[in-house]
């Protein structure tokens, strides 16, 4: 499908391009990307003319010297040949457009011509003879300058071009072409150096080389996979995306393409639909599966479409193939969903249809009586699952309304209980314990909670009688708990019962139901400043609890406090144990997001305060559902306590697997040399707490 265009071999060196390249082989060996560039070899070759002439002319100077010693008889045929000569060099050396000086071994300017005193901005030769070349050249450039001199003037090269910047006399910068050899004085070494200066070609030749890494760069940034290929379809170009996603570099996947990785279903109608737009020149565009390192396929939309020139020819095919891996689980889940309501939604309407022909069939008024009132199950179950089906929509658009007022929460409890009863011959409801109170709240969605979850439990314990029921005031709060002998959850779907339309896989096939109860109860208490939180053992029955802000906030009450030593509030106690050294933290009851927070915040001040290294946090006593709040102590608090100078932190669990979960999570951030430690018991975690005092003693 795809392969390589040539790719020319390149240095760039502090935005310096620098080529070296040996008399023997004038071809030079690099092209930039741009064919803007000067024939160096052509150059060369007049250079090389340049020193010819020049060694012939000193060795005739040299010679007529001698002669003029030895003879002291000026021979006058042979003066004329030498002014002729001194004549030539000079012309050749004097009149060029480039830039020419010779320098001696001492790197100082011996000689320059007028180019290259105009082209620096000087009026005599005077102003650069005496110099050195380095002391004109750009400071951000020297350095690779100078490093080309001394390897040439070392003989390890036989002479360098460089692309290089100069500083004219006013101070503004030009690109010049710096072409440099050596040649021998009779014992003297001299360098001969032609300038060229480049800076029109150049600044074209930036602008160009700029676009062309601003591409390399965009496409490095963005999400998505992009290539270039040939107007024959063979690839050109992959940026990084593509490198990391097969794992593999760009020359590789440019040689071979990437038809390897592509679904052995999905590979023929890509070389087809590729193979098409290549002929046609028509836009691609492809749904197809691509294999990543790890050899899992993921769905991708690649695109290609073609640029022109003015004639109206390809010149380039530019293509990016996107990740739709996730529209096309969202498109299953959909359909999924789809057909599971449809499901859900025909059962009960076939029913109500049944007992409606019954009836109309069976004209007696007993007969009829019986079939409307099994039919009114069916209606209220199509009612429930329209109404949630709204409630989730509701939710997602952030439209839930709520009707907050005063109400008899027992009276509720009570009054739900009774209806559901009528409708649920196999089970007992049991209320033990209700407390009589009044709370503030929206009456209506409360309600919908206690359907919600004693519906469940119902459901969800065919073989059991009974579903027991409680309702206790706890300081600021009441607690609802709902408890059957059923089916039961594993501890590893507690937390993702309340996403949205989760189903426990065991339970699905066999309960109908849609995964939504569960969510909207959680939503409902949420902005209740409630939560819900469950205890569950697989196959001996949940208890599904819930707890509620009677004045519709918590009221957290601190009752003293130095700041330092001591925190004494209706939530939690925190106390400095002099004789551990440590501070221990003790929190009371049923915490929230909101509690959590109050609690910590307090208990990093006192930290601060008096330097504290170890905390004691015991949880025995937590009691519900603060998970709202591990990710704001994983992202913030711990870091907080490492910064302030905590070094260990030992943590005794709650018997409450909700809250167990919670701890985990917020500890989950890397807190580098900060330790946390794990416990159920109060000894193991002092006995971890002085030995690591001990330790840090050592
Ligand atoms: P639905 O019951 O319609 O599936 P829910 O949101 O009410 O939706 O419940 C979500 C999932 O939680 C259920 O599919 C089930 O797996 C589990 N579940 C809920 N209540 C109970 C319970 N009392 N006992 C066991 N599993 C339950």
């Amino acid at each position: 499908m795809y392969s390589t265009l040539p790719n020319p071999g390149r240095t760039y060196k502090n935005n310096i391009v620098v080529s070296y390249y040996k008399m023997v082989s004038l071809k030079p060996t690099f092209y930039p990307i741009l064919q803007t560039m000067t024939d160096y070899a052509e150059l060369l070759k007049q250079l090389q003319l340049q020193v010819d002439s020049l060694q012939a002319e000193n060795l005739e100077l040299k010679r007529s010297q001698r002669r003029e010693i030895d003879s002291r008889d000026i021979n006058d045929a042979a003066s004329e040949m030498l002014r002729i000569n001194q004549l030539r060099y000079r012309t050749i050396f004097e009149n060029s457009l480039l830039g020419n000086k010779i320098i001696g071994s001492d790197l100082k300017i011996l000689q320059v011509n007028q180019a290259l005193v105009d082209m620096l901005g000087y009026q005599s030769k005077n102003e650069i003879t005496g110099k050195i070349i380095i002391e004109f050249a750009h400071p951000d450039y020297a350095g690779d300058w100078q490093i080309l001199q001394q390897r040439l003037w070392s003989k390890r090269l036989p002479s360098f071009n460089l692309e290089t910047r100069l500083v004219k006399k006013n101070g503004e910068s030009i690109w010049v072409n710096v072409i440099s050899m050596l040649f021998r004085d009779g014992n003297d070494m001299l360098g001969f150096t032609t300038i060229e200066d480049i800076s029109d070609r150049r600044s074209e030749f930036d602008v160009l080389r700029m676009r062309e890494e601003n591409f390399r760069t965009i496409t490095n940034i963005i999400p998505q996979q992009v290539f270039t290929a040939a107007p024959n379809g063979k690839l050109v170009f992959v940026n990084k995306q593509v490198c990391d996603y097969l794992g593999s570099n760009d020359a590789e996947i440019i040689q071979n393409g990437w038809d390897e990785s592509i679904h052995p279903e999905d590979v023929e109608k890509c070389r087809a639909a590729w193979s098409t737009s290549v002929q046609t020149g028509k836009d691609f565009t492809i749904e197809f599966r691509l294999k990543n390192e790890q050899d899992d396929y993921r769905w991708f939309l690649g695109r290609a479409t073609a640029l022109r020139n003015d004639e109206d020819s390809i010149t380039l095919w530019l293509g990016t193939n996107t990740d739709i891996q996730a529209q096309k689980d969202n498109e299953h889940r959909k359909d999924e969903f789809l057909s599971i309501v449809s499901h859900e939604l025909r059962t009960p309407l076939t029913s109500i249809k049944l007992y409606n022909q019954l009836s109309q069939k069976n004209g007696s008024p007993e007969k009829q009586a019986e079939f409307t009132s099994k039919s009114k199950s069916h209606i209220i179950r199509l009612e429930r699952l329209i109404t949630d089906l709204l409630d989730v929509s509701r939710i997602n658009a952030g439209k839930m309304t709520y009707n907050i007022e005063t109400f008899d929460f027992d009276k509720l409890i009570k009054e739900t209980v009774d209806s559901l009863q009528l409708l649920n011959n196999n089970h007992e409801l049991v209320v033990q314990e209700c407390d009589p109170i009044e709370i503030k709240g929206d009456k209506h969605r409360i309600e919908q909670v206690l359907n919600n979850l004693i519906l469940n439990a119902i459901k969800y314990s065919p073989d059991a009688t009974q579903v027991i029921i409680n309702s206790k005031v706890i300081s600021d709060s009441i607690i609802v708990s709902i408890q059957d002998f059923g089916i039961g959850i594993e501890e590893k779907d507690l937390t993702r019962l309340f996403d949205r339309y989760y189903r426990v896989d065991n339970s699905s096939m066999r309960f109908d139901g849609l995964g939504m109860g569960l969510y909207i109860s959680a939503e409902i208490l949420k902005r209740h400043n409630g939560s819900l939180w469950i205890e569950s053992e697989p196959g001996k029955g949940s208890t599904f609890n819930f707890l509620l802000p009677i004045n519709g906030e918590r009221n957290l009450t601190v009752v003293d406090t130095d700041n330092k030593t001591f925190y004494s509030a209706n939530f939690i106690e925190v106390r400095y144990n002099e004789e551990k050294g440590w501070l221990e933290t003790e929190w009371l009851g049923y915490q929230n997001l909101e509690s959590v927070k109050k609690g910590c915040m307090a208990i990093l001040e006192m930290v601060k305060a008096a330097k504290y290294t170890q905390i004691l946090n015991d949880n025995t006593l937590v009691r519900g559902n603060w998970s709202e709040a591990a990710d704001w102590g994983a992202s913030f608090w711990f870091p907080a306590l490492r910064e302030a100078g905590l070094k260990q932190f030992a943590w005794i669990y709650s018997p409450s697997a909700f809250s167990r979960l919670a701890a985990d999570r917020s500890v989950q951030t890397d807190l580098g040399d900060f330790q946390t430690h794990f416990f159920t018991d109060k000894e193991s975690a002092e006995e971890w707490l002085g030995r690591q005092k001990m330790f840090d003693r050592v």
